[in-house]
């Protein structure tokens, strides 16, 4: 038995036509909100994308895209996927590892609760937001949980360091644009009874 999470082919191609190197956090970013596009375009999954990327050189490591409803996986948000692509390929499970360089997750909204707590476990060293969480929810619908109050401190704390509001307006651009094309906003049982 094994747990698996395909990544869509148009997520490879795409990927090819990438520099090997991005060294601009916008430049980044940009990546990453254009793959947030595709994935709900090509009804691949939810509108968002993640990016795992040395600090220090841009190096691009792995891309991760949304694969909830696809896959038949609630964790399958893409911070947990581009993460997980990434230390598999890295072989290791810790991003943070002696030795290594260090990694930093580029996202195009704030993490939610549950990729929140993914982030210390992961061995990234930085974050990268492009939309708030207030951001997201207002335009889209999606429930991004009970977060910390002070999660950007509860970050730092452990050495990651976190950059937010990078690209927001293209980042709420491409959220307006899922928004408006009518796709399903799924969430997990909020305290309802439906
Ligand atoms: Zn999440």
């Amino acid at each position: 038995m094994r747990v698996s999470i395909e990544i869509p082919a148009w997520v490879l191609t795409e990927q090819t036509k990438l520099p090997t190197h991005l060294t601009s956090t916008e430049a980044q970013m940009e990546a990453v909100i254009h793959f947030s596009r595709l994935n709900f375009q090509n009804q691949t999954g939810g509108p968002f994308a993640a990016g795992v990327f040395e600090k220090e050189t841009g190096k691009l490591i792995a891309i991760g895209v949304n694969r909830v409803v696809p896959e038949h996986v609630s964790s399958a948000h893409a911070e947990i996927v581009a993460l997980s692509l990434a230390q598999q390929s890295l072989e290791t499970f810790d991003l943070g590892g002696p030795g290594m360089p260090h990694h930093r997750l580029v996202v195009n909204g704030r993490p939610c609760a549950m990729c929140f707590g993914s982030l210390p476990w992961s061995g990234i060293r930085s974050l990268v937001i492009g939309a708030s969480g207030e951001q997201i929810e207002t335009i889209t619908g999606f429930d991004e949980g009970p977060i910390h109050p002070r999660w950007q401190d509860e970050l730092q704390s452990r050495g990651i360091d976190v950059i937010e509001d990078v690209l927001a307006d293209q980042a709420c651009d491409m959220f307006r644009e899922f928004a408006a094309s009518g796709a399903k906003v799924y969430n997990g049982r909020s305290g309802s009874d439906d």
